[in-house]
């Protein structure tokens, strides 16, 4: 039976970039991927800034941009909208089938023995070594990390998980430089529709929302758009009530969105969860190279640590937004998106950070005329948000 440090169940962004990271550090690590294919099927919309690619020790490869041109977000409520410069958030589109093959190969390069269509099935604990039983038999390893994605999180909680279309569409009415995301609380609710541009005239056009039928949903989004044609579907479920409470449970780590470690406004998790997977891969190899002070208190916790003090904040907010999000019905929606005046747009728009967008949501609701409506809707919950 063969033995490593450490196996990864999942390969994609944060079980391959752990990989990478402990690889890197000279352990021997395996990555089991149940897919046939790595960054197959894609179900994302490769929406992220290049600061947090930056920040993953990534800059995505020619083949793997499908859209450096994004210049403006519309957000839209039933009846209202605004626009927001995305200029100095810097933005791009990714192919997540080419990205998580290019940090694939980064971890390859590492010393990362990569295997696809290896499906985890169970692993348990025996004395100190892992025992992970797969789909082309069995390994054993001294550490385990979960990144199964939300696969793995909704056996716990069905509560937070959200149903999903998003569609690939060539069609007249998809703007290269202009994202949109479109709020309705009957038709989308606890979420929004978006299109996200991959070039002119196509794009990645999706809908999440709880209980519904996300295809119905999606199908009537496009038609009142325009003319458009479905070159790909994916149906996916999206988690968004934000981290679990505990990242490491004795040699077992867990990561990426199996650890909710995706933005619960948005459901973004490739810089989130990427950066899950980074601080996990790190703290192995060094529980590793200093030997056994591995507990979730000692140099494994630290990874915990370290995530929570990056995002911990900002995703508290997130919740927050989120709870405000799906008590507003549509009149409420359309007047809090009236009361925002222009320059609170345009100072959100010169410094807003895409990665940490709960804090632009704070600055755009403490607006008087928006601020004295969320916080009758909804009392100190709105506080919290504004005041930090
Ligand atoms: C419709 C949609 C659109 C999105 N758009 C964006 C976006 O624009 N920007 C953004 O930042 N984020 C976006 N996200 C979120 C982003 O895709 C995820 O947060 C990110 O991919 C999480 O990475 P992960 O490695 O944790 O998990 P995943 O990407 O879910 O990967 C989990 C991997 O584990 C494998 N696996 C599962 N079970 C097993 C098993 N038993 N054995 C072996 N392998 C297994 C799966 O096949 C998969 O490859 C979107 C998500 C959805 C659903």
């Amino acid at each position: 039976m063969s033995h490593f440090d450490v196996i990864v169940a999942g390969g994609s962004i944060s079980g391959l970039v752990a990989a990478r990271e402990a690889a890197r550090a000279g352990i021997t690590v395996a990555v089991l991927e149940e897919d046939a294919e790595i960054g197959t099927p894609e179900h994302c919309g490769g929406l992220v800034s290049m600061e947090g690619m930056k920040n993953l020790g990534i800059v995505p490869d020619a083949s793997a941009v499908e859209n450096s041109r994004i210049k403006r977000a519309r957000i839209l409520s039933p009846s209202n909208g605004f626009e927001l410069s995305a200029e100095k958030q810097k933005v791009v589109v990714l192919d997540r089938r080419a990205l998580d093959k290019q940090v694939a190969l980064q971890a390859q390069r590492a010393g990362a023995d990569i295997r696809v269509k290896c499906s985890v099935r169970s692993f348990s604990q025996e004395g100190k070594r892992f025992v992970v039983k797969t789909s082309e038999g069995d390994l054993t390893s001294d550490y385990f990390i979960d990144a199964r994605g939300v696969a793995s999180i909704i056996g716990r909680n069905r509560d937070g998980v959200l149903s999903s279309a998003q569609y690939e569409v060539f069609a007249p009415w998809i703007e290269r430089d202009a994202i949109e995301v479109a709020f309705d609380s009957e038709k989308y609710p606890g979420f929004f529709a978006w299109m996200i541009p991959t070039g002119d005239g196509r794009g990645k056009v999706g809908v999440a929302g709880k209980g519904i039928n996300a295809a119905n949903t999606l199908k009537s989004y496009m038609d009142k758009k325009g003319p458009h044609s479905i070159v790909r579907k994916v149906y996916a479920p999206i988690w968004v009530m934000g981290p679990i409470d505990n990242f490491v449970s004795g040699r077992t780590v867990v990561v990426g969105d199996a650890a909710g470690q995706t933005k619960p406004t948005t459901a973004g998790g490739i810089y989130t969860c990427g950066m899950g997977g980074l601080l996990a891969g790190r703290a192995i190899a060094k529980a590793i190279a200093e030997k056994g002070d591995d507990d979730d208190d000692g140099l494994l916790g630290k990874y915990q640590k370290d995530w929570s003090s990056m995002f911990g904040e900002e995703f508290s907010k997130m919740l927050t937004a989120r709870r405000l999000l799906e008590r507003l019905d549509n009149k409420a929606l359309d007047e809090l998106f009236s009361a925002i005046p222009q320059d609170k747009l345009e100072e959100v728009s010169s410094t807003g950070d895409f990665d940490f967008h709960a804090t632009a949501l704070a600055k755009i609701l403490d607006v008087k005329s928006a601020s004295r409506m969320a916080k009758a809707l909804l009392g100190n919950e709105i506080r919290r948000l504004v005041d930090g």
